[in-house]
């Protein structure tokens, strides 16, 4: 089953911006999938698009066979996101965000509280559960966002730069949690410009910039086909900075 196919998506903002200029993409379901690209490549464009966020000026894009925008109630259900910016209601309980979130999705009482238990147990937060979130560390605070994504069950889960601006203890224990989601059978998609963090995840990876897809593949694939040694070297060559290449900065 694809869990997102995109066709010749685009969006041009108001102001004639052009953020994405065609996007192909098919993500299976299961995959831990990578869209890596420098900043205004047209990454968080994307997923606002599929979060019914942007309307799209052109193409389509399905959520497990669900259209974005005709029909946008059951594509979004069957995503859970964890945007960028840590966005908690800062006086409401660990608890009580992910029983509001529940309630938002329509899920009753009894079913809410078996996947708050399930939730607080998997992402070590039960002794956390009657903290304000306002008082956690900036960990647990991210472990929030990713629990209360997961809230009502989707298939995909998005997760727009989880690790940006953490330190390297928070971001493997980030990459620990994502892994064992993506085993547990949620498809992931991954925004990062973070080369390392899609080597490490991503078993598929789509090179974004200026709005398009460059390339797509895995890492191996990648470096295969633009004849280079890391990941890194081939996304330089993709944005046109090559000559920053750490080889030849040694010799500099
Ligand atoms: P990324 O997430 O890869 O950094 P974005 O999708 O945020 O890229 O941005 C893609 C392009 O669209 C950039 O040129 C950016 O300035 C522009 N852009 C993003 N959001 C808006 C907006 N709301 N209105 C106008 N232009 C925007």
């Amino acid at each position: 089953m694809i869990a997102l196919g995109v066709n010749g998506l685009k969006k041009t903002y108001d102001g004639g911006t052009e953020a994405l200029k065609g996007i192909d993409l098919e993500i299976p379901e299961g995959s831990f999938f990578g869209l890596l690209g420098p900043n205004g490549a047209g990454k968080s464009t994307l997923i606002h698009c599929i979060m019914g966020l942007a309307i799209p000026t052109g193409g389509k894009a399905e959520v497990f066979g669900h259209d974005v925008v005709t029909d946008y109630q059951k594509a979004r259900a069957a995503i859970g996101l964890a945007p960028q910016e840590i966005n908690l209601d800062w006086f409401l309980t660990v608890e009580e965000s992910l029983d509001f979130h529940g309630g938002y999705y329509g899920m009753r009482k009894k079913e809410r509280k078996e996947r708050i238990e399930e939730l607080l147990e998997a992402f070590s937060l039960t002794d956390k559960r009657k903290e304000s979130s306002r008082l956690l560390s900036g960990g647990m605070k991210r472990r929030v966002v990713l629990a209360r994504a997961l809230m009502h069950r989707p298939k995909m889960l998005i997760l727009d730069e989880p690790t940006a601006g953490v330190d390297v203890e928070l971001r493997l224990e980030l990459w620990q949690y994502m892994k064992k989601v993506n085993k547990e059978g949620t498809t992931i998609l991954l925004t990062t410009h973070y080369i390392e963090e899609a080597e490490e995840l991503c078993d598929n990876l789509a090179l974004i910039n200026k709005g398009k897809i460059v390339k797509t593949g895995t890492p191996s694939e990648l470096k295969e086909a633009y004849k280079k040694k890391t990941l890194e070297d081939v996304y330089l060559k993709v944005v046109g900075r090559s000559e920053l290449a750490r080889d030849k900065l040694k010799n500099a």
